[in-house]
C-alpha cells in the first residue's frame, strides 16, 4: 500500500471499524465506537484479513486502498483495480447517491473448457471523502447448502415411503390370510421390524436435524473420554451378544476432551453398532483410545475396528453422505438406515474434529474419531475461606 494513500485514511479509519464491526456482529445495535485517531493502517489490514468475506475499500477515485486475500482470490480485484465493469458502475453509483447498495454476479473465470465461475453477493457501503467498502461472499456455498437440503429432503421422504408402503402391504397380506394363524403371525413380526426401522429412521432424520442447528462447543463441558466411549460400549453390549460378536476396549487413562456428552456417546455407539453389524458371528469388535500430535496439538483419537466383511475403497469415499449404503441389503437387514456415519461426522466437525476409515475388504475396517484434547480439568478440592 502506498504511504500516500495510507497517510490518508486516518479519517476513514473510524467509520470503517463501525461497519466491519457492524458487519461482523450481524447488524446487532451497538452504540457507535469511539473515534481512534491514530488507527494505524497495519490494524486496517489486519481486520480486512480476519474478515471471511472478501473486503475491499476504495479511494474516491476507484483505486484500492486496501484489500484481503479473499477479495482477490474472488477475482474482485486484481493489482490496483477492481477488475468487474458492473460492480464499478455500483461502486460509483453508491458513492454518489450515498446510499448502501447489494448485487448478486455471476462471474467465469478463464477460457473454454477450464473455465469456473464464482456466485458473488456483494454490499457496496459508501464512506466519507469519497471512499467506499466492497463486502463480496461466497453465495455459492449458500446455494450448495440449499441444495444439499433439498437432496436430504427427497432422499429422506423417499425412505421413509419404503417401510410405511411395506406395513401397509403385510397388513392388507394379514388381513387376507386371516384363516391361517401361521401366516398372520409371519406377517405381524415382518410389521413389527418395519414399524421398527420406521422409528429408527425417524428418530435419527431428528437427531441429524437437531446436531445441524446446534453448536456443541458454544456450551461445551470438559468430557472423560473414557466415560463416553465405557457408555457406548454398555449401549451396544446386547447387540453384540446377540450377534455373537466379541466387544473389547483398551483405554488410556486420563484423556479429556470439551464437547457435548450425549452427542459423543452418540458417534462412539454409532460406530460400534456398525462393526457389529457388519462383522459376521464371531467376529471381534474393539474399542481403543490414545493420544495423537497434529501440527503440533495434542488429539484423543477414538479408535473402532473390526475384522469384518470390510469396505471397498470407491465405498469409502461415499459412507459419510447420509443414506448412502455400500451393501443396501445388508445395510437393511442389520436395520442400517445409512445415517449413522453421517450422524458421526456431523458431531467430529461439531467438535472441532474428524472422523477417518481404513478398510480392506474382506479383512475388516477401523474407523478413527479423533477430537481436540483438553487438560483435565482441576480436580483439587476448594479451599476453605
Ligand atoms: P447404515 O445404517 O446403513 O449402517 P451408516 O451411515 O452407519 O449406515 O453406514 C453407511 C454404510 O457404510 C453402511 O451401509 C455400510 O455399507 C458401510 N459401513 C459402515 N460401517 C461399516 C463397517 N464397520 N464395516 C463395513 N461396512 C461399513
Amino acid at each position: 500500500m502506498s504511504p500516500v494513500i495510507a497517510s490518508g485514511l486516518g479519517a476513514v479509519v473510524g467509520a470503517l471499524v463501525a461497519l466491519l464491526v457492524l458487519t461482523l456482529v450481524r447488524r446487532r445495535r451497538t452504540p457507535p465506537p469511539p473515534e481512534v485517531p491514530d488507527f494505524p493502517v497495519a490494524d486496517l489490514v489486519s481486520i480486512l484479513d480476519a474478515v471471511r468475506a472478501g473486503a475491499t475499500l476504495l479511494g474516491p477515485h476507484d483505486d484500492i486502498v486496501c484489500a484481503n486475500e479473499t477479495a482477490e482470490k474472488m477475482g474482485v480485484v486484481r493489482g490496483t483495480r477492481v477488475v468487474i465493469p458492473a460492480l464499478l458502475d455500483l461502486v460509483r453509483d453508491v458513492r454518489r447517491d450515498g446510499e448502501m447498495a447489494s448485487v448478486n454476479l455471476d462471474l467465469k473465470k478463464g477460457r473454454g473448457r477450464t473455465a469456473t465461475g464464482a456466485q458473488l453477493s456483494v454490499r457496496v457501503l459508501p464512506l466519507s471523502l469519497g471512499r467506499v467498502f466492497v463486502v463480496a461472499d461466497d453465495r455459492a456455498q449458500a446455494l450448495r447448502m440449499r441444495e444439499s437440503s433439498r437432496n436430504f429432503m427427497s432422499n429422506a421422504t423417499h425412505e421413509l415411503k419404503t417401510p410405511v408402503g411395506a406395513i401397509s402391504l403385510l397388513a392388507e397380506a394379514a388381513r387376507e390370510a386371516a384363516d391361517d394363524p401361521e401366516a398372520v403371525g409371519r406377517f405381524t413380526g415382518k410389521i413389527m421390524a418395519e414399524s421398527q426401522r420406521l422409528t429408527d429412521l425417524i428418530s435419527q432424520i431428528i437427531t441429524l436435524s437437531k446436531l445441524q442447528g446446534e453448536s456443541p462447543l458454544a456450551a461445551a463441558e470438559p468430557v472423560e473420554v473414557n466415560q463416553f466411549v465405557s457408555l457406548a460400549l454398555d449401549r451396544c453390549r446386547q447387540l453384540a451378544d446377540a450377534r455373537d460378536v466379541s466387544l473389547t476396549s483398551s483405554l488410556q487413562e486420563g484423556l479429556w476432551v470439551l464437547g457435548d456428552p450425549g452427542q459423543l456417546v452418540t458417534a462412539v455407539s454409532n460406530l460400534v453398532t456398525n462393526g457389529i453389524a457388519y462383522s459376521d458371528a464371531r467376529g471381534r469388535v474393539v474399542v481403543s483410545t490414545r493420544t495423537s500430535m497434529v501440527d503440533g496439538v495434542e488429539h484423543v483419537d477414538v479408535a473402532v475396528s473390526d475384522n469384518g466383511i470390510g469396505i471397498a475403497p470407491e465405498d469409502q469415499a461415499r459412507i459419510f453422505e447420509r443414506f448412502y449404503r455400500a451393501d443396501y441389503a445388508r445395510s437393511r437387514e442389520t436395520g442400517g438406515t445409512g445415517l449413522g456415519l453421517s450422524i458421526v461426522s456431523e458431531v467430529a466437525e461439531g467438535h472441532g474434529g474428524t472422523v477417518t476409515v481404513w478398510s480392506r475388504l474382506g479383512s475388516g475396517s477401523t474407523f478413527t474419531l479423533r477430537l481436540p484434547s483438553v487438560a483435565a480439568p482441576d480436580t483439587e478440592p476448594e479451599e476453605d475461606q
